[in-house]
This record gives structure tokens, sequence and C-alpha cells, in this order.
């Protein structure tokens, strides 16, 4: 039997997804999302609109790959399994296709530290992964050299991954980073940005160690 528990994280799961289309993260099905659960992890199905997602639509996998064969987790369930493999805090991944996030991954070139939020995903910048094939261990490896002392990148050609302590906390990181993409591009119209130094953002990354959500 399901326990109630467990349909609490499925339904977490969906009404985040949810809000994938609603805040113009992903469109349609694109992007997939991950709550850790006992000794794996529950994700978004494949090939499934969100708006049409029910309780039974989303699978557990555990940490060593298996699954139910009549369910389908999404195609790119590899770099979450591995991600929660690998990172002991991460208990909960969002993963999007969002505009901006895209275009910059693209080409294939870090969010540098033009504003102070970068401190958010953890160090003085976000790096972009090197492209390999959706779904593939290769994508795997390459997100989580991106992601090392990081808990966010841009996936090159792709768009972005972030992990964190729980799910409003991921989707909201994931947020920001689409954000930042956004407020990067947009200054890269008026020229070359100031970047800030490498002592002011070890500050700030310390302080945001500290912050807490009102
Ligand atoms: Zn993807």
């Amino acid at each position: 039997m399901v326990s109630s528990k467990t349909n609490k994280k499925k339904n977490d799961v969906i009404k985040f997804s949810k809000m994938l289309n609603d805040k113009k993260l992903s469109a349609l099905r694109s992007g997939n999302i991950s709550v850790r659960h006992n000794n794996g992890f529950l994700i978004t199905p494949s090939g499934k609109k969100y708006s049409s997602l029910k309780v039974k639509d989303i699978v557990f996998v555990s940490l060593d790959g298996k699954y139910e064969k009549k369910y389908k987790p999404s195609s790119e369930w590899r770099f979450h399994q591995d991600i929660y493999i690998k990172k002991k805090d991460a208990q909960a991944i969002v993963h999007t296709h969002s505009t901006n996030a895209t275009a910059l991954s693209v080409h294939k070139k870090p969010i540098p530290a033009f504003h102070y939020m970068v401190a958010l995903a953890g160090g003085n910048d976000i790096k972009c992964a090197k492209y390999a094939t959706y779904g593939t261990r290769e994508l795997s490896k390459n997100i989580l050299k991106a992601l090392n002392n990081r808990k966010a990148c841009l996936i090159a050609n792709h768009g972005q991954i972030v992990f964190d302590k729980n799910l409003p906390d991921a989707f909201e990181l994931a947020q920001e980073v689409e954000n930042l993409s956004l407020q990067y591009i947009t200054a890269l119209k008026l020229g070359k940005p100031k970047i800030l130094s490498l002592k002011e953002m070890n500050k700030v990354i310390k302080k945001a160690k500290n912050y807490k959500r009102d």
C-alpha cells in the first residue's frame, strides 16, 4: 500500500510540475522534477503534459536505477539518479528548458558574477555543463562536473538544472537562474558588464549560506 507520505510527495511533484508551465519555466512537457524518497526518488513520467498529471503517473526510481516495468520515468531520469547519489544534500531537483537559460547555454558560457545573486547557486559563477545526448550517463558526468560546489548549472544546448534541500527552494532557485539569465543577456546588449571581484563574491557566498527564507 502506498503511504500517505508518498502520496503527499507525489502531489508536491505534480503541483510544482504544473508551475513549470504557469511560471513559464518550461513549455508543455519539457523539463522534469523529482524529490528524494526512501532509497530512491519520485520523478515526473516520460512524455506526459504536466497539466494532465495524476498521482499514479509519478514514478519511483531506486538509487540503483530500478523501477516497475509498467511505469516510464522521464527519459532524463539518469542525471537525477546520479545527482542523488553524489550530492547527499540534494532533496529535490528541478530541470527546465527555460528560454533565457537555454539561450545562454547555446553559447556554452558560464554566468559570471555580473550580479551578486549568482552566489545563490553556491559559487562565483554558474557553470555550463558540456553537451551530451539527453538521458545518457555522459550527460550526468558533465552535469556533476559543472555542479562541483554548486547547486545549479546550465546545460549546453539544452537548459538548466538545480537541486536544493526541498522542492520549493529548488523551484525558486530555478526561477532565479532563469531571471539571472535574462538579466545577463540584457546587460550584454549594452556592452561588457562589470564583474564583481572574487573577494566580494566570497563575502556574498558566506552571507547567502546563512540566508533564511522569510
Ligand atoms: Zn531536458
